[in-house]
């Protein structure tokens, strides 16, 4: 038997903070993947992290890996130490963290599947069919032209020739064509010459935008803080920068909080461009996933648009990247390794030394500290494009939920105009809980601390919104069967009844979570407010993320007032973020719109400051209190985060913890220790959450203290049933 001659290091998927040492016959570089036992598992796929001399495993007890399953490293050296800072710095495995930077497909132990295209190709059918034959199925009779003239089609010309899913199928099912997967060649797109880069030429830009453009340096790190009004032209600074270092023969990568919901955001990257672009999200099959996934690592695609995830999207000639709407709650996870995909943005371009961009109206606090302190530079635009300055929201003091006389005046005068109004309320369903008029019996959750929501459109039920639950409407009381049941408050449904009833020869069109489930909704909702005919839009804060409504004159904003007593500590900076995100749809083109907000405190000095003066004022302000408070940005935070099905069983785990804390770092004036105390839900879906916080003057200390803590609380058994895990910079509680 030969000796073998190195041991490696590998990463596996195994909720253990650590490596495990294997034995090769072969030298091999850091990043690839091989196949190992592992356990009684007789094959896992793993990642080369290195080679070591020596290991502390006894030789005998030394396994041997299989073999390696690329014949090329998966990850380089630049996305393996973005993982690994990610893995220090969140206190997770190593292992989970590499297995989630890659696609699905490859975290399996085998050889790495070819990428596909799909194509759609003619048959012989399609070819002797007569398009006059469908004239009935106008579409597709059009569908079937173009596949008589070009024989096959891609999925980009598809869309070139707006061809839509449901039309291609369509064909399909009759045999006129047929749809395949070719395997890919991918070799790195052709560099486009500056000449035939863009589609479309790009927007003189004005004089703000003009010198964000001047002061960005290329082929450097240096983190900017694009701190620009909603509809300032943020975008198109974007794209101009996006131009410059595609011009470099470089990529661009760039975060969007979620892509389902700005269409189009994306269809204005294809517009501008010639290059290819891969968008990355949460909506994609495995083999879509993967297929993307190879494209940017072999520099087909030249710009990626992706959610939080694609922050560990492979890109060999990156030179930029933007976060577009750096505050969003989105960008951290809040499951498993909690990572902020914003800050492992600041970490990749620094290791890259490229730049980066963090674009934001209402930047995150965060942020904002890092400019002001002058780690980031900012770039500020305080100019709407268009030059209509942003309406000053009015205030209508009123404590019911529903809609106020004068905003529905409101809504009648804009409508007259031509123009249409927006009602934004954060509350899907119909309304937020049933109660009994007899008795007050309310809808509660029988899993969850919270009540169940009642929904009337899309099958009439109460519906819990945190686990899922879901039962009938009862008829009558449960508790004294009075029959005097009523909905309590006001949701999106029922806000949507009440303007149908009262505009009846309007279209009134709903958007939530609960309307847009199925695939091409809100693309079709889009549409049609578009067109630009009157009609009433109302929705949750999914209304709120970068849509531009030309023809939108009105926005009303209802039932924020619980923000006011929020007990995060981020609900007014959240509560200033949403208010003006919303209120910014308002009057992006000809008009000057009009913003009203109906509220219990219209006298609250946050909110005075918020619609007076602006939100920067008014997030400065809220800086200082965090400077008082000795809260974030000033000093940092993690939580120890548990639950167990008995809540003694996690509060006693918790205490255990914190004493073990104490013991290794005893608080002092900067490192306090508070809890265990329960989560915002204590109860939620029959399990019982409780919290540690851990507040930390340095970030040095806290890591310190957390990695320490996290390798004696792996190392011994947990009690059964309790789950526990770390949080670093936690943004819910
Ligand atoms: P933001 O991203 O800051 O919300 P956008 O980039 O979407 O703003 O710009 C708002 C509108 O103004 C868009 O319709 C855009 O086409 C237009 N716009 C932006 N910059 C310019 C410019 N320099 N000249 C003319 N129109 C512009
Ligand atoms: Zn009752
Ligand atoms: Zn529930």
């Amino acid at each position: 038997m030969t000796p073998a001659a190195h041991i490696l290091q590998i990463a596996l998927a195994s909720p253990l903070r650590r490596l495990f040492d294997y034995k090769s016959q072969h030298a091999l570089s850091p990043g690839t993947r091989v196949a190992v036992p592992f356990g009684h598992q007789k094959s896992v796929m793993g990642i080369v992290i290195r080679t070591i001399q020596d290991s502390s495993t006894p030789a005998d007890k030394l396994r041997e890996i299989h073999h390696p399953l690329d014949d090329q490293p998966l990850f380089n050296q630049e996305l393996l130490a973005l993982c690994q800072w990610c893995a220090d710095y969140y206190h997770y495995p190593l292992g989970e963290v590499c297995q989630l930077a890659i696609p699905t497909l490859l975290r399996k132990p085998e050889a790495m599947p070819q990428a596909t295209i799909t194509r759609w190709q003619i048959t012989e059918k399609g070819r002797t069919t007569p398009t006059a034959s469908l004239k009935r199925a106008r579409k597709q009779q059009q569908a079937l032209a173009h596949f008589q003239a070009l024989e096959s089609i891609s999925p980009e010309q598809a869309k070139e020739n707006e061809l839509s899913t449901a039309t291609l199928k369509a064909l399909v099912e009759k045999a006129l064509i047929t749809r395949q997967e070719q395997v890919q060649v991918l070799e790195p797109a052709s560099t486009a010459s500056p000449a035939t880069l863009l589609k479309t030429p790009a927007l003189t830009l004005n004089s703000e935008q003009q010198q964000a453009l001047t002061q960005l340096k290329l082929n450097t790190f240096n983190a900017y803080l694009l701190n620009g009004l909603t509809g300032s032209g943020k975008t198109e600074v974007y794209l101009q920068a996006i131009e410059k270092v595609l011009q470099q023969g470089q990529q661009a990568l760039v975060l969007v909080p979620e892509i389902g919901l700005t269409p189009q955001t994306v269809s204005r990257f294809e517009q501008r461009f010639t290059v290819p672009i891969t968008t990355v999200h949460s909506n994609l099959s495995d083999k879509q996933r993967f297929n993307r996934w190879q494209a940017t690592r072999t520099e087909q695609a030249q710009i990626v648009i992706g959610t939080r995830s694609s922050i560990f999207t492979p890109l060999p000639k990156l030179g930029l990247i933007i976060v577009d709407e750096e505050h969003d709650l989105s960008y951290k996870q809040q499951e498993g390794v909690r990572y902020s995909a914003r800050d492992l943005a600041t970490v990749r371009a620094q290791k890259r030394d490229i730049p980066l961009i963090l674009g934001s109206a209402t930047p995150s606090l965060e942020s904002l500290h890092n400019a002001l302190g002058g780690r980031y530079q900012l770039l500020t635009l305080t100019q709407r494009a268009n030059q209509q300055a942003a309406p000053t929201p009015e205030c209508i003091e009123t404590s019911e939920p529903q809609l106020h006389p004068k905003t529905l005046a409101a809504i009648e005068q804009t409508l007259s105009q031509g123009l249409q109004a927006l009602v934004f309320i954060n509350r899907r369903g119909y309304a937020p809980t049933l109660i009994c008029q007899s008795c007050g019996w309310i809808s509660q959750c029988p899993n969850c601390d919270s009540r169940m929501t009642l929904h009337r459109s899309g099958g009439a039920q109460l519906h819990c919104h945190h686990c899922d639950t879901r039962s009938p409407i009862p008829h009558q009381c449960p508790h004294c069967n009075s029959s005097k049941l009523e909905p309590l408050g006001s949701g999106t449904q029922r806000t949507e009844e009440q303007l149908e009833q009262l505009f009846n020869n309007t279209p009134v069109l709903r958007i939530d979570r609960d309307s847009v489930s199925r695939k091409g909704q809100l693309e079709r909702l889009f549409e049609q407010v578009n067109q630009g005919e009157p009609c009433i839009l109302v929705g949750t804060q999914m209304l709120a993320k970068g849509h531009h409504f030309a023809k939108l004159g009105l926005v009303a904003i209802l039932g924020l007032d619980s923000a006011f007593f929020s007990s995060d500590f981020r609900g007014a900076e959240r509560m200033g973020q949403l208010l003006t995100q919303v209120a910014g749809r308002a009057g992006r083109e000809q008009h000057a719109g009009r913003v009203l907000i109906q509220t219990q405190f219209a006298d609250h000095p946050l909110l005075q400051q918020l619609i007076q003066e602006g939100y920067n004022p008014f997030a400065r302000t809220a800086l200082h209190e965090r400077q008082a408070t000795a809260m974030p940005p000033y000093e940092h935070l993690a939580t120890v985060r548990c639950h167990a099905q008995q809540p003694q069983l996690a509060q006693k785990f918790l205490t255990q913890v914190r004493r073990r804390a104490e013991q290794i770092a005893p608080p002092h004036t900067g490192l306090h220790y508070l809890g265990p105390f329960s989560a915002s839900m204590e109860k939620r879906n029959n399990r019982y959450h409780f919290l540690l916080q851990i507040k930390c003057a340095s970030r040095g200390e806290r890591q310190h203290l957390l990695q320490q803590l996290c390798t004696q609380l792996e190392n011994d058994r947990s009690p059964t049933g309790l789950h526990w895990l770390v949080d670093i910079d936690p943004q819910e509680f």
